[in-house]
């Protein structure tokens, strides 16, 4: 196989990454990444990393709306200083219950996603947009869809199904999960010896939790959208419908159109909820650490929801398994944040999981449990760009 050049576009609700990989026989070479971010903000960023993680480009630009912000990754992709892609992979949240599988995008396709936006209102719309660029700029190369929904695949339908009447079933509306392609490289990662019970904790401002058994999904914490499960740095998780109900009637007192009435509440328990919501100060881990060792208790008790909800999902996902032999901390908290995994594992050694603190006292990948844990505790980073990259190069040869 000749090198082949893979581009990655990654976007969230108001950010867009992109990175870009030379492909060759069993070798993936990152050469350049880099992400706009702040979207639709006062507090835009771009930075541009070369292949030994150098800044390159470090920015603070107006970005008043993604066309902006993509324009900045395309100028900077088409500068002549890295070279031209020969595929593009696409991260996507939710492709709907039709779209379930990583294919190669046709304008149908991206139609047929575009129509079940509502399954991940906050990232669908972006992803939509900058699909429907890059088949414009770059029509000469195959575009590839990768769904986190794909590893949630293998879930049996008694966890995927959820207790709503058959009408809103037909639509489509069950358990479909998120992260997958941060659970899909763990699970990666961990070959040739994947453990036959795995638990894995995604925490970062978004945050989930997977139970893995034999290297496939069995449950994961989201549900139908991103909002559902733990909480997480904005999003509610979980949370009993009749809350909803009560902030709802609420809004459309004084909003009595339906849709904008909805939207009102997609923000209540999407982007002003979780952490944020909790502390009333931030959904950022950092800043509740430096407020909780400044003695605010509304931090605290963010923290500590976000911290006892995982331990209590840790609970539910040994007893499906049937038992538990590794647990694995990832994402931005789940890698960094030493203090969430000591208090998350506190508890939990009923369950077989302890906690070295020692070894729990580094940032990054690690193994962090005793040396007589009967479950082993690690931390690694999802590598999901490089998920997308051998989804491409496979998808490229069938
Ligand atoms: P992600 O969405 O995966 O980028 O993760 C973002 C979350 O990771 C935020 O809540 C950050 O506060 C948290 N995070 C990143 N670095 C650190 C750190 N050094 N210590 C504690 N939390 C961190």
């Amino acid at each position: 196989m000749t090198t082949l050049p893979i581009l990655v576009l990654n976007s969230g609700s108001s950010s867009i990454k992109f990175s870009l990989y030379e492909a060759s026989d069993g070798a993936r070479n990152r050469i350049v990444e880099g992400a706009v971010d702040g979207i639709g903000t006062d507090l835009g960023k771009f930075w541009i990393k070369d292949a030994v993680g150098e800044k390159q480009v470090d920015q603070t630009p107006v970005l008043p709306n993604r066309s902006v912000a993509f324009k900045l990754v395309t100028d900077a992709l088409n500068s002549g200083e890295v070279p031209a892609p020969a595929a593009i992979g696409h991260r996507m949240v939710s492709g709907g219950p039709t779209v379930l599988e990583n294919q190669r995008i046709t304008p149908q396709l991206i139609d047929e996603m575009e129509s079940y936006s509502a399954f991940a209102p906050l990232h669908t719309p972006i992803a939509i947009y900058i699909m429907r660029e890059a088949l414009r700029m770059f029509p000469s190369i195959p575009n590839f869809v990768c769904l986190d929904t794909y590893f949630h695949r293998t879930m049996p339908e008694v966890v995927k199904h959820m207790p709503i009447p058959e009408e809103y079933s037909a639509m489509g509306v069950r358990r479909y999960g998120a992260h997958g392609v941060s659970y899909e490289s763990i699970v990666y990662q961990l070959q040739p010896n994947v453990p036959d019970k795995l638990i894995v904790a995604h925490l970062g401002n978004g945050a989930s939790i997977s139970a893995i058994r034999n290297g496939q999904c069995l449950d994961t914490s989201m549900g139908l959208t991103p909002t559902g499960g733990i909480i997480s740095g904005t999003r509610t998780g979980d949370i009993d419908p009749g809350v909803l109900i009560f902030i709802l009637r609420r809004i459309a007192k004084a909003t009595p159109d339906a849709d904008e009435a909805a939207d009102k509440l997609e923000t209540v328990v999407s982007k002003r909820s979780g952490l944020l919501g909790v502390s009333g100060l931030s959904n950022d881990m950092r800043d509740l650490r430096e407020a909780i060792k400044a003695g605010n208790a509304k931090a605290r008790l963010a923290v500590d929801k976000f911290c006892w909800t995982i331990a209590r999902w840790i609970g539910s996902y040994v007893a499906e398994l049937n038992g538990l032999d590794m647990l694995v901390f990832t994402g931005g908290i789940g890698e960094n944040d030493i203090d969430s995994r000591a208090e998350i594992c506190a508890g939990l050694g009923t369950l077989g999981i302890f906690v070295d603190q020692a070894r729990n006292s580094v940032r990054g990948p690690a193994v962090i449990s005793t040396e007589n844990s009967p479950v082993t505790v690690r931390v690694l980073s999802p590598l999901e760009d490089l998920m997308i990259v051998n989804h491409v190069v496979r998808l490229m040869s069938e």
